[in-house]
């Protein structure tokens, strides 16, 4: 099998309602859609949606790379997948949203060639995987309303964005806490908001809430810090700014500076850099969830709930990027229904369909 053609479209999608984390305010789903189309007439359909507050790259530049690999690629067998992956790292540095969407679709067809849903290629584990639920950083009144919303909806675990200022931060887990009750999980993302001293002082002063975990407390760069805040809290410390692929992942875990690792195919590469990235996990005894930029819609939903559901040690999902979509425009994967279990379709590759009305 050869690669032919390698198509790509945007959609930009507005978000039901803006959503703010401590680095800014995101209003819109933009994202790359490719098709990489072959000459035995099978294709397959990848994601690249880039959060420039999280990676720095925006929609052009991802599409600009996408047609960079579209030159490199063509020709190559879709379904060689190491191969396909040593020419997209020669044919750019970095870029990791670009090489996700083909990583992607490569996968898309492997499946389709092999006649199995992707979550059984990536090794099976379950066919489904429990999401937890995002509240934006808003007023803690504002906030608790939509936790305690989320709950009656299903969800056993809210995620909250936290990061501004200590009283305000410790105001909006409060509220939460008071709203949803004991029994439901609370985790915390301060998206780099906070220092490793006033991350301990938060912490400590957060303990009364019963929080599951903290996410990304310092920033991207201060491994020392995140290692310093790791070693001096009680609660579990998760890295996700700090994590882009495997090697930043062996660094953490070698020093013991997290004791969770938040995975995301849009900053790793695609789903083998991310096996790479859990496997290191694994073999540490540390466990890993799986996340998504609020720019992604149901391709990139899919691709990471089929990765978390296939491995036993990913164990925590925070895949809820398709629940604050206005509109779905591609069809197949899974879909846009606000529920925490995400069921992987049965059909060969990840069930795509394509875009609509295109
Ligand atoms: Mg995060």
């Amino acid at each position: 099998m050869k690669i032919t053609n390698i198509k790509v479209d945007t959609v930009e999608v507005p978000l039901v309602e803006p959503f703010t984390i401590s680095l800014g305010t995101i209003t819109h789903a933009k994202s790359a859609i490719v098709k990489v189309e072959t000459d035995e007439g099978i294709f397959g359909y990848g994601e690249g949606g880039p959060g420039i507050l999280i990676t720095g790259e925006n929609l052009p530049g991802t599409v600009d790379c996408i047609k960079v690999f579209e030159k490199a690629l063509i020709g190559t067998d879709p379904t060689d997948l190491e191969k396909v992956y040593w020419i997209l790292d020669r044919a750019a540095a970095h870029a990791p949203c670009g090489k996700t969407a083909i990583d992607m679709a490569c996968y898309d067809i492997l499946g389709k060639k092999a006649g199995l849903p992707v979550y059984k290629l990536l090794g099976g584990y379950s066919n489904s995987i429990e999401t937890d639920i995002t509240v934006g950083i808003d007023t803690p009144e504002y906030m608790a309303k939509k936790a305690a919303e989320f709950v009656k909806m299903g969800f056993n675990t809210i995620k909250t964005k936290v990061g501004t200022t200590t009283e305000e931060d410790i105001a909006r887990v409060k509220a939460i806490r008071e709203a949803v009750g004991s029994g439901v999980k609370i985790r915390l993302d301060a998206n780099q908001g906070w220092s490793a001293k006033q991350a301990i002082q938060i912490i400590e002063r957060l303990d009364e809430y019963d929080i599951e975990l903290v996410e990304q407390p310092v920033p991207y760069y201060d491994f020392e810090g995140l290692e310093y805040v790791t070693k001096n809290s009680k609660v579990l410390i998760m890295s996700d700014e700090s994590c882009f692929n495997a090697k930043d992942a062996l660094r953490l875990v070698s020093r013991r500076a997290v004791d969770v690792v938040n995975i995301k195919l849009m900053k790793c590469g695609g789903i083998r850099e991310a096996l790479k990235i859990n496997s290191i996990c694994e073999t540490a005894g540390i466990e890993c969830m799986l996340g998504c930029m609020v720019e992604e819609t149901n391709l990139g939903i899919t691709a990471a709930a089929s990765l978390g559901a296939a491995t036993k040690n990913i164990t925590r999902a925070d895949l809820d990027a398709t629940f604050t979509l206005s509109e779905l425009m591609f069809e197949g994967g899974i879909g846009t229904e606000v529920k925490k279990d995400l069921v992987l379709p049965e059909e060969p590759g990840f069930g795509f369909k394509g875009l609509k009305n295109r």
